[in-house]
């Protein structure tokens, strides 16, 4: 008779990545042994404009749903919205405490009150080689570095062996905030024996090393040097090393600090209150004081890297921002990433900087920007470290995840198998042995910004406030050459109740649209990404004012 020992570990370990794989976003992968589910990460993925009205995509929580009162616990790698972005739509499938580091709940906390979520007490920080236990799961946190402060990669000890997440990461051995990436305890773990490595794929296909985040701080101070207006800089919220280094140099230079934009704002204060950022007192201004400074003593931090039409550096860009203007003598630096699909987007608000006579920096130019995520060298480092019985890349497309297989098996001479997953695989490992041995339900949910926390179904035509409120699309002929109408502006909509209000709305709908375009600039109305979003703004506005109704607009704009 086997004893109770071995019959627990007869149990398998089952891993079901749920988003995050042959994809970049929406990372998420659930962990099950016994009666215990352990979620890691709750990510989103940003939609390409093809998805008009569509502002997230979340991963399909069904296979959360069914495991029901198992699931007892969400676990956080760090604070980057495909790995938290989720969090507010996967809290309801957890019957226990969210683990993260401070930073990455601090980033957590805003989303969870958007929603309407009072989960405070179930938000619970840990550290750096804290331990944790959830059932029959011990886990533990190991520091990590990365394009922002406070991350972690994952030990989770199980009955079957332990499971190492890398979570993201690069090697940043001269991190700004002295925090060192732990390789002594992967290096432990690795001597003890892992039996899986679920690993970052996302620059696999990079030679070398990534390079630490200070990297950048040379092609910065050369822009201090040279430019005699304001440096505007766009970047990502949470590039918070980034706005570290700029703040710093702002300091060296006799600049002010302006934050621009919601997200740099509110991110930036939450780095303030957590110690993550350190600004002298008296450098930093309000947007709205910029104008008062003498431009060479300004530095804005801003919102906008992607091309975002309702982003500060957009309407900066068209001279359309309240506070912040742009002259010949500014330079507007590019400190991020392209995220492929955003191309054409960047590219537009580029034109419009030009316009306004002021410098462009870019990483293809100036070295502003360093990836976060490990390159081909960290990540053979981290197998090497590790020495998994078992591999499976994660974070990548479908090539990535092949190449970091192929890469795992030079590195290991074969004694690392390698599993090269997809979303909703089940995975099941026991001590010696691991399979694919099915599919959990998985996908893609769509979510749209216009009612706060509706999870919306996963065919556009099916959502919830369309059938309510209805399906509303103006239709536009624009010359872009000289960005005028072509003709009278029409309104096509579907279930769209049709009232008195409505119906008088309706008649009126050409009218309407005509005055919507044309208090738009002349910069807009020659941008089509602008201008549909001028668009869609101005009639939801418009619609709610008049009708009190408020049905999906998903403008039309035809090209002429
Ligand atoms: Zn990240
Ligand atoms: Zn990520």
């Amino acid at each position: 008779m086997p004893s109770p020992d071995t019959a627990r570990a007869g149990r398998p370990l089952e891993v079901v990545p749920l988003g995050g794989l042959r994809e970049f976003g929406m990372n998420m992968m659930a962990v099950s042994w016994g009666e215990t589910t352990i979620v890691v990460d709750a990510g989103v993925l940003f939609p390409e404009p093809e998805l008009p009205g569509v502002e997230l995509i979340i991963p399909d929580l069904s296979y959360l749903r069914d495991q029901g009162r198992r699931v007892s616990a969400l676990v956080l790698t760090h604070g980057h919205e495909d790995h938290v972005g989720a969090v507010p739509y996967v809290l309801p499938y957890v019957h226990g405490p969210v683990y993260g580091t401070p930073l990455t709940l601090a980033l957590v906390e805003p989303k969870l009150e958007e929603h309407g979520l009072d989960a405070t007490d179930r938000l619970v920080p840990v550290g750096p080689r804290d331990r944790v236990t959830v059932g029959d799961f011990t886990i533990e946190f190991l520091r990590v570095t990365h394009s922002m402060p406070d991350c972690v990669a994952l030990a989770i000890h199980t009955p079957v062996g332990t499971i190492v997440h890398t979570g993201d990461f690069k090697v940043d051995q001269t991190p700004l905030d002295g925090e060192q990436f732990d390789f002594h305890r992967f290096a432990e773990l690795g001597a003890r024996g892992v039996l899986a490595l679920f690993g970052d794929s996302t620059n696999i296909d990079r030679r070398g090393y990534s390079g630490s985040e200070v990297e950048v701080s040379d092609a910065f101070e050369e822009i201090f040097t040279s430019t005699t207006g304001k440096i505007v800089v766009a970047l990502f919220s949470s590039s918070l090393y980034r706005m570290q280094i700029l703040v710093n140099l702002a300091e060296r230079f006799g600049r002010k600090v302006a934050f621009v934009g919601r997200g740099v704002v509110e991110n930036s204060q939450i780095a303030l209150r957590l110690g993550h950022l350190r600004l002298p007192p008296g450098l930093q201004i309000r947007d709205a004081e910029v104008r008062h400074q003498k431009a060479g003593n300004v530095l804005c931090l801003a919102t906008g890297s992607q091309g975002e039409p309702q982003a500060a550096l957009s309407r900066i860009a068209i001279d359309d921002h309240r506070h912040v203007q742009l002259n010949a003598d500014d330079t507007v630096v590019f400190s991020a990433r392209i995220i492929p699909g955003n191309e054409k987007a960047i590219g537009r608000v580029m034109n419009h900087v030009a316009h306004r006579g002021a410098d462009i920096v870019f990483e293809g130019l100036k070295h502003v920007h360093v990836s976060g995520h490990g390159s081909a060298e960290e990540l053979k480092l981290m197998l090497s470290l590790v020495r998994p019985k078992f591999f499976v890349p994660i974070h990548g497309e479908y090539r990535h995840l092949a190449r970091h297989a192929r890469v795992a098996e030079q590195v290991t001479g074969g004694a690392t198998r390698v599993l090269v997953a997809d979303n909703g695989d089940i995975l099941r490992f026991d001590r010696e042995s691991a399979e694919i041995t099915g599919k959990a339900p998985s996908g893609r949910v769509l979510i749209d910004g216009t009612r706060t926390g509706e999870v919306a179904d996963e065919v556009l035509r099916d959502r919830r406030h369309i059938s309510a409120d209805g399906l509303v699309v103006p239709v536009l002929a624009v010359n872009l050459q000289t960005g005028t109408l072509e003709g009278l502006p029409d309104v096509v909509t579907r279930g769209f109740v049709v009232d008195e209000r409505t119906d008088a709305f309706l008649r009126d709908a050409a009218a309407v649209l005509t005055d919507i375009f044309e208090g738009a600039s002349l910069e807009e109305r020659t941008d089509i990404g602008l201008i549909k979003e001028r668009i869609r703004v101005g009639l939801q506005r418009e619609l709610r004012r008049r009708s009190g109704r408020r049905p999906l607009v998903l403008p039309v704009v035809m090209e002429i």
